[in-house]
């Protein structure tokens, strides 16, 4: 059943903050499924949201931060509870009070895009290897995301988050046990900003290197289609998609779920997919890996949500 009035109840008297109640994600998430959120909010600042997270807590309604949509799959029956939409926190700024002017501080709903742009225009080097991932700051410190032997977390000095108790808390990259894919941040932990360490480079080979980094990305990823990028972890020492491919999955459909032709780590929305079309090809992926090669196949993806 739907929490949407008590939400309102809980939240409607604060100004400045947007809710869209029983939105369906698919509106908003990269791969174009995903059923109902019973309130998809949106805060002003980081003091709104700290505000927000202790009322859903005090009235035991479960809540969800998100950035872009774009590792993410809400099951058909939709998300019971607030999905925390951090595009209200998006500043990205050189620190002016680091002397070599080569620090990043950007908010957990800045796209990552952004922050590579102002590292560039800057001459700034050590996250270009993020070109063309298209989700937020928070969405990929939570991620580790990473590309070309790089993560996230080779960059980042301390990142900023409300605890479990809902108080703000600084913590040093060393203090986040980060693994492959993985912050492993507990799970009620709302990444708020992180600082980031670059180091001044050679302007025009930054933009060199993105230029090659977007050029490798159109030929490789099948980026005509809605996806949310690869949807399995590269299991030890074989890409995923490698192994998909060699198990004669490419271009396999559920619905209009596609293992895309181009990259099998993909799965395309052709139309009109649903959540359930995806999810039932990455269940017949993971059990053709075990049954055929004794590999078990974990989703890069995070499922959240409801079954219909
Ligand atoms: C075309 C395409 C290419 C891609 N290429 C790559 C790639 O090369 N490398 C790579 O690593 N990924 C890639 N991705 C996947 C994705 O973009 C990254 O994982 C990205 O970092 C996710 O960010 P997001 O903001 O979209 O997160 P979301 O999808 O919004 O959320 C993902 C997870 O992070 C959590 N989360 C989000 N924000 C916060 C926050 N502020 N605090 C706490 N938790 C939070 C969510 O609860 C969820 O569990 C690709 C995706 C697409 C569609």
């Amino acid at each position: 059943m739907t929490n949407h009035p008590k939400i309102y109840d809980i939240l409607g008297d604060l100004s400045g903050l947007s809710v869209l109640y029983d939105e369906p994600v698919s509106r908003h998430a990269s791969l174009r499924v995903g059923g109902r959120a019973d309130a998809l909010v949106v805060t002003e600042n980081e003091d709104q949201l700290i505000e927000v997270v202790r009322r859903l807590k005090k009235n035991k309604i479960a809540f969800m931060p998100v950035g872009n949509l774009t590792n993410l799959i809400v099951r058909d029956g939709g998300y019971r509870g607030a999905i925390l939409w951090m595009r209200g926190l998006e500043s990205v700024r050189l620190l002016p009070d680091e002397p070599a002017g080569d620090h990043i501080e950007a908010q957990a709903g800045a796209s990552l895009s952004r922050m590579v742009s102002l590292a560039a225009a800057r001459d700034l080097t050590g996250i270009e290897f993020c070109t063309g991932i298209p989700g937020s700051v928070g969405g990929a410190l939570w991620m580790n995301a990473g590309a070309y032997g790089s993560e996230i977390k080779d960059v980042v000095s301390t990142v900023t988050v409300i605890d479990g108790g809902g108080e703000r808390k600084t913590l040093r990259r060393d203090d986040i046990p980060f693994c492959y894919r993985a912050s492993n941040l507990p799970a009620d932990v709302i990444i708020l900003k992180a600082v980031f360490h670059l180091v001044l480079g050679e302007g025009a080979a930054i933009r060199g290197r993105m230029a090659e980094i977007m050029a490798w990305r159109h030929e490789k990823h099948p980026l005509q289609y809605p996806s949310a990028g690869s949807v399995f972890k590269n299991p030890p020492g074989l890409p995923a998609g490698k192994l998909i491919e060699d198990l004669g999955l490419k271009g396999m459909r559920r619905g209009d779920a596609q293992v895309s032709a181009r990259h099998a780590n993909f799965i395309v929305n052709k139309g009109r997919a649903t959540a359930q079309d995806v999810i039932e090809l990455i269940e017949l992926i993971q059990e053709k890996a075990g049954k055929e090669r004794g590999i078990t196949l974990e989703t890069e993806v995070v499922i959240v949500g409801e079954n219909p």
